[in-house]
């Protein structure tokens, strides 16, 4: 997500050196981590637990929960985590390139705390890791974490009228007992493949991004390898994979509008704001309100048109044989899809090992020795990388069952499309329940730490208050997950999230109706719509 205001986005467009030497813009991959933390550790005896807290899942959301509920006195809670260490996100996707795309200086939570300062303003996939063990090791969150094991099921217990008890069952036969249950379980964690023919056919090596093994990279040099798809992932890896593979076939849908990345050092004097309290909050701010800045500039057909004209001759500039240039030029308006950013994904195009395979409708089917595109022509390879995303938001409430309030389920109740109040409370049939990063949370638009760390203080004040009033529970009331819906779904037509489909934006089963799951509003607003009065305490 760019940090970048529109004025900032200009100056820099202007002052980009547009590079003809393609190769000295790829940056070579360093396979020095290992992902033996991936192999799932020695099974285990089943456990029985009863705790005042579940949290499910423990990437940024979960880590950022705990780290709270430490700090307000809270001591018994587990963490849940599928992955066999803490991550989330950055634990899984270990891709070649893999970095995040908002400024490091918002997005890595407690650097005031820890006294750690990033080297540079955006940081790769294995800076985010190691930073967010840094503070498990740090708040002590590991004995607490139990790794390896995904939630099957939620279920309400109603033991007595008002006195909700969830219970918790996993793959590996552990049963949990707790008052509260927060779904930490990321927007973007479940991995899509697409729905063609074929995917179990491929002879060769098949892989999605974000489940990429650090030997995958010898099995890739040197071979044909073709990415699927087009967005952040792809961007990122393409480069990467350009620089080793035989032949790197880029297999593009659709354009993405690719924005200049621009890295630069940690200044001192950035440095010492980290380092500060305050200054550590004013700069999560700035990240916060550069990105309002560009959601509003994006949405002005005048800015908009404006933004594409100058990044289509920055495209032009860089990719010399004009007709792949013209074939990297989307035909929608900027951040309709979520924009990327890379200064090293275009100069790739200029290389004689790499082919965009545009203009052929995508991936219609697998073969067993590479793709059938949807024009008809086929495309042979060694290696597949489906770089082609993730079920957004609500998908990944669809690998476990929750079970509410009268039999209730949570995927019955979303059958419609996810309703939750403030991306936290799904409402009345699931007391005690609460999401992080849910669906209607601001993950689109927003740095979504920044999002996560507001959410959670808003679920610490709701323990809080529950256990000053002596309450015993806490759900969000029908009228306001209604008008807060109504509010976030307002926001969509005539926006410019409406003019192409994404993973933000997309039909849901058995509609032709695009539906957006999350709040595209400006972050500010999103904090004005917190108030008591939409939850009940009982
Ligand atoms: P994505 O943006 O959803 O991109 C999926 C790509 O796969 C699209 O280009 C899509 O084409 C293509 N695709 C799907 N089915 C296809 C088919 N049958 N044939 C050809 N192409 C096909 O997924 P992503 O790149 O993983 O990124 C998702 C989000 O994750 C990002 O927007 C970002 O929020 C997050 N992310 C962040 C970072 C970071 O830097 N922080 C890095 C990676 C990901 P269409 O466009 O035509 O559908």
């Amino acid at each position: 997500m760019p940090a970048l205001g529109l004025k900032r986005l200009r100056r820099v467009l202007h002052h980009v050196t547009v590079s003809a030497d393609s190769d000295a813009a790829v940056t070579h991959w360093q396979p020095g981590a290992t992902l033996e933390h991936r192999v799932l550790s020695e099974s285990r005896a089943p456990q029985d637990l009863d705790v005042e807290v579940a949290i499910i899942g423990g990437g940024l959301a979960g880590i950022i929960c705990a780290v709270k509920l430490i700090d307000a006195g809270f001591k018994s809670f587990i963490i849940f985590e599928k992955g066999s260490d803490l991550g989330g996100t950055w634990y899984w996707n270990q891709y070649p390139g893999c970095a995040c795309d908002i400024s490091a200086y918002g997005y890595l939570p407690y650097l005031q705390r820890l006294g750690v300062v990033p080297p540079n303003k955006y940081v790769s996939s294995a800076e985010i890791r190691a930073h967010l063990h840094r503070i498990a090791d740090h708040f002590g969150l590991r004995k607490h974490a139990v790794l390896a094991t995904k939630v099957s099921s939620v279920v309400l217990n109603e033991v007595a009228p008002n006195k909700p008890r969830w219970s918790l069952r996993t793959d590996r036969g552990d049963s949990c007992s707790a008052t509260f249950v927060i779904c930490a379980v990321g927007l973007l964690s479940t991995p899509k493949l697409p729905e063609v023919e074929g995917m179990q056919r491929f002879k060769g090596l098949s892989r999605h991004t974000s489940h990429w093994q650090a030997a995958d990279i010898d099995r890739c040099r040197n071979q044909r390898v073709a990415v699927v798809g087009t967005g952040s992932s792809s961007v990122q890896i393409v480069p990467e994979l350009a620089a080793i593979a035989k032949h790197l076939y880029v297999i593009q849908r659709t354009a993405a509008w690719v924005l200049p990345r621009v890295d630069e050092p940690t200044s001192q004097e950035m440095r010492l704001q980290l380092l500060d309290e305050k200054g550590s909050q004013a700069q999560r701010w700035e990240v916060s309100d550069n990105i309002d800045e560009y959601n509003v500039n994006i949405q002005s057909d005048e800015m908009n048109k404006e933004l594409q004209t100058q990044l289509s001759s920055y495209i032009k500039a860089i990719v010399k044989d004009q007709n792949i240039a013209l074939a990297l030029i989307p035909d929608y308006p900027v951040g309709c899809k979520r924009v990327c950013l890379a200064d090293n994904y275009y100069p790739v195009f200029n290389r004689s090992n790499v082919t965009l395979v545009a203009h052929r409708g995508g991936v219609r089917q697998v073969t067993e020795t590479g793709v059938l595109l949807k024009d008809g022509s086929t495309l042979e390879a060694d290696v597949l990388v489906f770089a082609t995303g993730f079920d957004a938001f609500s998908g990944a409430f669809s690998t476990f069952s929750v079970c509410g309030r009268g039999g209730e389920s949570l995927s019955d109740y979303w059958s419609d499309g996810p309703k939750c109040l403030y991306g936290v409370h799904p409402g009345p049939g699931f007391p005690n329940f609460m999401c992080l990063n849910g669906p209607q949370s601001p993950g689109i638009i927003a740095n979504v730490t920044e999002a996560v760390h507001r959410q959670t203080d808003h679920v610490i004040e709701v323990l809080t208050k529950l256990q000053h009033h002596n309450s015993k529970q806490v759900a969000a009331r029908k009228d306001a997950v209604d008008r807060y819906a109504t509010k976030t779904d307002s926001m969509f037509p005539g926006s410019v999230f409406a003019k192409c489909n994404s993973w933000y934006n997309r039909p849901r089963d058995g509609s032709d109706a695009p539906r957006l799951e999350g709040w595209v509003g400006s972050f500010r607003e999103y904090l004005r719509q917190f108030s008591n009065d939409d939850l009940d305490f009982s």
